[in-house]
């Protein structure tokens, strides 16, 4: 799995990944795909590399970049850049290893990869930014290209810092190639790629409801906590307002906000949360203005302080549901757990919510893997991809159509592929983690 002497947050991954797999008839059926998983454990090439540049005061600054190029069997390397101060191998490793998966269930011909810096953003001003990113690209224009590696933004990366990477590439290169996705709608980006991790994880969550609810049920008049605030929560909150859910929780690192109006959050107020992101400001910096409408907990996610809930959609970071908060989860009703973020649960976590899909059968709680429930926003990078190599524009109508196609997909195809492999017991949901994990490592060791 590894020579390294710890490498938690990958060894966490390739785990529950495995587990799955050998839980399952899989391996019977295909016994060669053991060796598979073996030789897909590590990643084809590993790229670090020293990031030099200057501060405002002139000062010299170093950090380490990465790219961890994974696994190219289906298609280029893809996969985010995560600029973080945790920013390490181990991190990365498990990011580039889900990301292979995520990608196959895409359906689209993407290989997985993963890179970043442990560049710490916060306190940055636009113009250190640019220059972090610009040393940043100095390196990493060496090792990729439109047909080789495309990267994207992940938590850090957003479409300021692909725009200043992106700029950078040209002025090294000489070449404008699309090297990048997640670009300005200007200069080769696709309309809807800012909303698509958001809006495909309510779609995928919106056919769970669907399935669950023999076709009754909606997002309508559903109670939705959601933790994070960046891109993910902010349009994945947007559009359940949309279908007629409630928003009641976001969060940052420092802390949760809960809504403590029947209403929950409003667009307007998530558009107050995306400039104070934009800004690199925390959810306490929130004017006054707002504290009659949502409650602040210090240092906490918003797990145990949400009240009645129907859906959960972790949306922060890794690791962020433990098993103390799963338990509180489904003790105040939640009955979907999606990840908006990658790993969103611990493993403990993914065992209460499948130890109970298994015991309470139909008012069961029914949790969906970040690598199938977050896939739209890698899948509409991909839909980019293609825009670029066509040189041409899709309108937001047909991208939107194309990511819910794909979500349903996605769906679909965790469900079927359970069925087949795992053979859920009478009146039990089928596990959308085990199912996912095998259509996505199968279509993956075919390739290979
Ligand atoms: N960082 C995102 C993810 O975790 C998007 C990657 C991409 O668009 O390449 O899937």
């Amino acid at each position: 799995m590894s020579n390294l002497p710890s490498e938690p947050e990958f060894e966490q991954a390739y785990r529950e990944l495995a587990s799955t797999l050998e839980n399952s008839t899989l391996f019977e059926k295909k016994p060669e795909y053991k060796r598979a998983l073996q030789i897909a454990a590590i990643p084809e090439r590993i790229i670090q590399f020293r990031v030099v540049w200057e501060n405002d005061k002139n000062e010299v600054q170093v950090n380490r970049g990465y790219r961890v190029q994974y696994n190219s069997a289906l298609g280029p390397y893809k996969g985010g850049l995560r600029l973080h101060p945790t920013v390490n191998l181990s991190i990365l490793k498990f990011l580039g290893f889900e990301q292979i998966f995520k990608n196959a269930l895409t359906g689209l011909n993407m290989g997985g990869g993963k890179g970043g810096a442990d560049f710490d953003p916060k306190g940055k001003s636009d113009n250190e930014i640019r220059r972090f990113c610009y040393a940043f690209m100095k390196e990493l224009s060496k090792h990729i290209g439109a047909d080789t590696d495309v990267p994207a933004g992940d938590i850090g990366v957003g479409g300021r810092e692909i725009g200043y990477m992106f700029g950078a590439y040209k002025s090294i290169r000489n070449q404008w190639e699309g090297i990048l996705t997640g670009k300005g709608g200007n200069w080769g980006g696709s309309l809807i790629r800012p909303e698509a991790t958001g809006y495909g994880l309510v779609y995928y969550v919106e056919h769970m409801i669907q399935y669950a609810s023999g076709g009754k049920e909606s997002f309508a008049g559903k109670r939705v906590a959601i933790s994070g605030s960046g891109n993910v929560a902010q349009y994945a909150a947007l559009k359940i307002i949309e279908l007629g859910g409630t928003v009641i929780s976001l969060s940052d690192s420092k802390g949760a906000i809960i809504a403590t109006s029947e209403k929950g959050f409003t667009p307007e107020i998530i558009d107050v949360i995306a400039d104070l992101k934009l800004n690199r400001k925390a959810l306490s910096d929130l004017t006054s203005e707002y504290s009659s409408q949502f409650k602040y907990v210090e240092g906490a996610r918003p797990w145990k302080h949400c009240g009645n809930v129907d859906v959960a959609l972790p949306s922060a970071t890794q690791n962020e549901v433990s098993a103390d908060e799963a338990e509180a989860l489904i003790s105040q009703g939640a009955k979907f757990i999606a990840e908006g973020s990658n790993m969103g649960c611990t493993q403990e976590a993914i065992d209460i919510f499948e130890a109970s899909r298994k015991e309470k059968k139909g008012s069961a709680i029914w949790y969906a893997p970040g690598k199938a429930a977050n896939a739209g926003g890698v899948a509409v990078s991909g839909l980019e991809m293609a825009q670029n190599s066509q040189r041409l524009k899709w309108t937001s109508e047909e991208v939107d159509e194309k990511l819910k196609q794909i979500m349903k997909n996605c769906f679909e195809n965790g469900l079927e592929t359970a069925k087949e492999y795992v053979t859920p017991a009478e009146g039990e949901f089928p596990s959308l983690v085990a199912g996912s994990n095998i259509a996505g490592f199968k279509k993956v060791a075919q390739a290979m």
